[in-house]
């Protein structure tokens, strides 16, 4: 059976440049980047040639990279060290409700030690209110978190201005940009951002490897201590292929980024413009013009998303109910909720998140696959069955 790979968002396959680029490094550089030997002198200058890599595609300096263990990490460090290292100045920090869980889940952790965080709703259509952000600011402000991109709907967020907001305020800027970089510009210098997480596997670098953007000048506590690695912001001994793949994987989508997003997007848009046009009561969620180019999430009215994705996986197709951390735990993902989709639609939500090497066939298929298999869901739902009216007063609100 043909396979086609559309959870993009959730991780990505290791490019084959990537792949051999890295291959040295697990046989004969397997030297400690850290020791002085010819051992560790193989893969120091390879690091460093990762960080100017890394550093490129938004924008950096390379002494403003610090190499992470994955996107979970860096957001982790962002809020703890700078909670940490700014406790004398401020406790109160500014999110948005549609973070990903590594921010979510450390902000409620940094509440239980007495920090006080603000979490910005969004509206229908998934956008902030900056004028609501700019109130939220007070004296005690240290710190602003807002993700570059959501990884469920997509929905792009006005960084540039947040960071022009954060200036003025004098408070920093953090943005979680896994879903961001390499898809979309990300210049750090342009949107005056003083923190920024990445991970490689979301962008063909493998798993368990990604960075941290500390501006110079900002102070950051260390989440792990020991060794003097990473000017003594992140201990422990590099992983090096991993580091050397996200270099390269970095250079890859700086070359492409005139080229690969504009061909994802008029395939996504084939793809949504389809499953409107062919299944009735849908709802995109997520501000239409503002969203990033590989992804698409719906809401099929009168059924629910699992077993859509349960159908699409018999016929090879992999696709994602909201975010794959999620999965697994019945109820609705809190980016929609924070959107204030109706329950009982929010349960019906699927999200196709395309990548690079998406085809114009993959689309095909699943636009041949979709209508039936929705059709078929909905003859077996009573939720339908009570009448498409309630779906529409759903669909409506
Ligand atoms: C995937 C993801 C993360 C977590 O990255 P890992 O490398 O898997 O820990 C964080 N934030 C966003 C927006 C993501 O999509």
């Amino acid at each position: 059976m043909r396979r086609i790979y559309l959870d993009n968002n959730a991780t990505t396959a290791v490019r084959p440049e990537v792949l051999e680029g890295m291959l040295p490094f697990f046989t004969e550089a397997f030297g400690n980047p850290s020791s002085l030997h010819w051992a560790g002198r193989q893969a120091s200058p390879a690091i460093e040639q990762a960080r100017r890599e890394v550093a490129a595609l938004i924008n950096a300096k390379e002494e403003e990279i610090v190499f992470t263990s994955c996107g979970s990490e860096g957001d982790n460090l962002a809020l703890k060290g700078t909670v940490e290292a700014l406790q004398s100045r401020g406790n109160h920090i500014i999110t948005t409700a549609v973070e990903h869980p590594a921010v979510l889940d450390t902000c409620r952790f940094l509440e239980k030690k007495g920090v006080e965080v603000t979490y910005l709703p969004v509206d229908r259509e998934g956008l902030l209110d900056l004028d609501r952000l700019e109130r939220a600011i007070t004296s005690r402000t240290i710190l602003i978190s807002v993700m570059w991109a959501n990884n469920e709907t997509g929905v792009l967020f006005p960084i540039r201005e947040i960071g022009a907001l954060a200036r003025k305020h004098q408070v920093r800027f953090f943005t979680d940009a896994v879903q961001a970089a390499g898809r979309v510009p990300v210049d750090v210098e342009e949107a005056q951002v003083d923190l920024l997480s990445l991970s490689g596997h979301k962008i063909g670098a493998p798993k368990g490897v990604g960075i941290l953007y500390i501006r110079k000048g900002n102070p950051l506590a260390p989440l792990i201590h020991g060794g003097h690695q990473e000017r003594r912001r992140r201990a422990g001994t590099h992983n090096v292929a991993g580091i050397v793949g996200l270099g390269i994987a970095c250079r890859k989508a700086a070359e492409e980024l005139e080229t690969v997003p504009t061909r994802v997007t008029v395939l996504r848009d084939r793809l949504q413009n389809g499953i409107v046009s062919l299944i009735p009561e849908i709802k995109v969620n997520g501000a239409l013009g503002l969203r990033l180019p590989n992804t698409l999430n719906l809401c099929f009215a009168g059924i629910e998303g699992e077993a859509l994705l349960l159908r699409l996986d018999m016929e090879g197709i992999a696709a994602s109910s909201g975010s794959a951390c999620t999965s697994g735990s019945l109820g609705m993902s809190h980016v929609l909720e924070a959107m204030q989709v109706n329950p009982l639609l929010g349960q019906s939500s699927v999200r196709f998140s395309l990548g690079r090497n998406t085809t114009s066939e993959d689309i095909d298929r699943v636009l041949e696959v979709l209508p039936p298999s929705v059709q078929k869901l909905r003859d077996m739902s009573p939720f339908w069955k009570a009448g498409s009216r309630c779906c529409a007063v759903c669909l409506s609100q």
